[in-house]
């Protein structure tokens, strides 16, 4: 990430063209990488998010972080880093309202898999599967989302784009 100041890097908002894109893999899990995934745990936990993913801070690499309530056996939150993850093993399905840090003011219900399993890199660069449900699944599943340039936006019903109309209009008169 040549160039790349950790201190300038903001939470990017629709309808910013960079959240539209698909990420590039990221071919080696260095400090700068590692670096950039601390750099977006303290950007998420300022604006009390759950997930934050690489493209919402303006870098385009398949990489995201998480912090969800229950993730743990005493229903703790932990911090995960996951770096070019894939998403596997789906199973059931649920209907639940998602809001985005790049997307203030704006709750869309969207229909998802309860469960599934997750692999990829951590930032030693070992390889990593973990097997997710509920709100970590659904969190999971956002954030890789964001990896394909896919928004909550994206996957509106008629009902959330009315409910949502002036948020989404806010946004684009910022822009
Ligand atoms: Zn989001």
């Amino acid at each position: 990430m040549p160039g790349l100041s950790l201190d300038q890097l903001r939470v990017i908002h629709y309808p910013d063209a960079r959240l539209k894109q698909a990420c590039a893999p990221i071919d080696r899990v260095d400090d700068d990488v590692r670096a950039l995934a601390m750099r977006m745990l303290e950007l998420m936990r300022a604006e009390d998010g759950i997930g934050l993913a690489a493209p919402q801070v303006g870098v385009l690499q398949r990489l995201f972080v998480c912090s969800v309530p229950g993730t743990d056996k005493e229903g703790k939150k932990r911090d995960l880093v996951f770096i070019n993850p894939v998403l596997q093993d789906f199973e059931g399905e649920d209907v639940a309202e998602e809001g985005c840090l790049s997307i203030p003011d704006v709750l869309v219900r969207v229909r998802r898999p309860t469960a599934c399993t997750i692999t990829g890199l951590d930032l030693d660069g070992n390889r990593i599967a973990l097997r997710g449900t509920d709100l970590l699944a659904r969190c999971w599943q956002h954030e890789c989302d964001h990896l394909d340039g896919k928004l909550i936006t994206d996957r509106m019903s008629e009902m959330d784009r009315i409910a949502n109309r002036k948020a989404l209009k806010r946004l684009e008169s910022r822009q």
